[in-house]
Formats: structure tokens, C-alpha cells, sequence
């Protein structure tokens, strides 16, 4: 890592079509994009919508480090997102592929479209149980805890 690099955690989830390709395949996207290296990934979660609606979520947290800048990153994310078909017809609605950028360093930002640390990150089971698969210094057991009562499972 050179000094430059900074550590991103990415949440990835899908809940229509095959979502275990997509999140295979987002990645890749990632792993193979300039200036971003895919460091590590959790396991593949299952877990029921909680916001949304529709079919199981297949959910994921990736670590990545990078040279370019958060919303360089959220552009990224936005893009592999559109590969995979993503559409937006109605809030919370299910979804190809959704990738949200939880942590970019320790970076605190408040923009017109994006917010970092993720604003629902600490709400959501989905997103702690994978991330503190792969940063467990990231998640405080009090912080599992809140979410204790959410059904998640994870895949072998
Ligand atoms: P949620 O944010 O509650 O998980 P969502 O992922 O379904 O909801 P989207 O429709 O994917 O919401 O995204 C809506 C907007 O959120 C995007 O257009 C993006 O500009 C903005 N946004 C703000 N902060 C972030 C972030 N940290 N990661 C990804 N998108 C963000
Ligand atoms: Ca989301
Ligand atoms: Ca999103």
C-alpha cells in the first residue's frame, strides 16, 4: 500500500436475478478497475429484506484500497452497478446490485450525493456481520448487538 492509498469498505447486495454472479462479478469490476485493489472479501450472506421488499438479499463487504478520491469511488460503484442492470423505479426497491461505500479512511463527508460513514451502516445486520468478518476491530460487540434480532445466515 503506498502512502497515497486510502482503505474503503464497500457494502455489496442484490436481491433479483442471479445474485450470487453479481456479486462475483461486481467483484471483479472491482478488483480489476485502475487505482483500486480488492484487498479482501467476506463470505456471501443471506439475509431478509429489511427496508426493501422482494426476494432474499444475497449481501457481501469488500475492503479495498485506493488512489482515487471518494466520489471517484462512488463513480465506480455507480458504474458497476449499471453493468449489472441496476434500475430505480421506487425506493428501497429490489435490486440487480447495490454497492454503498460504508468507510473511505477516516473520512467524514456530507455531500448532494454522498454520505460517509454510511448513515444506516450501524441499523443494518446485512452490512455489520460481513464487515466485521473482514474488520472486526471496525464493529463494536455493542454495536452487534443492535442488530442481533435481524435474520442473517452465512453461505459455506
Ligand atoms: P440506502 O442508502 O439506505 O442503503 P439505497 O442503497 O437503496 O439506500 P440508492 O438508490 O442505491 O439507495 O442510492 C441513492 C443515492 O444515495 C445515490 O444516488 C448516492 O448518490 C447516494 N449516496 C449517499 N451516500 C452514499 C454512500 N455512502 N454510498 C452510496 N451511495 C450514497
Ligand atoms: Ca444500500
Ligand atoms: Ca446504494
Amino acid at each position: 500500500m503506498s502512502r497515497q492509498d486510502v482503505t474503503a469498505y464497500v457494502a455489496l447486495g442484490a436481491n433479483l436475478g442471479d445474485a450470487e454472479r453479481s456479486l462475483r462479478t461486481a467483484l471483479q469490476a472491482l478488483a480489476a478497475a485502475p487505482g483500486v485493489r480488492l484487498v479482501r472479501a467476506s463470505g456471501f450472506y443471506r439475509t431478509a429484506p429489511v427496508d426493501s421488499s422482494g426476494p432474499d438479499y444475497l449481501n457481501a463487504v469488500a475492503e479495498v484500497a485506493t488512489t482515487g478520491t471518494a466520489p471517484e469511488l462512488l463513480d465506480l460503484l455507480q458504474s458497476i452497478e449499471q453493468q449489472a442492470g441496476r434500475e430505480r423505479p421506487y425506493r428501497n426497491a429490489p435490486r440487480t446490485l447495490d454497492l454503498d461505500l460504508l468507510l473511505f479512511g477516516e473520512a467524514r463527508i456530507v455531500s448532494s450525493r454522498l454520505t460517509v460513514p454510511h448513515p444506516r451502516m450501524f441499523e443494518r445486520a446485512f452490512v455489520l456481520m460481513p464487515l466485521a468478518e473482514i474488520a472486526p476491530r471496525l464493529v463494536s460487540e455493542t454495536q452487534m448487538q443492535a442488530v442481533a434480532a435481524q435474520r442473517i445466515e452465512r453461505l459455506t
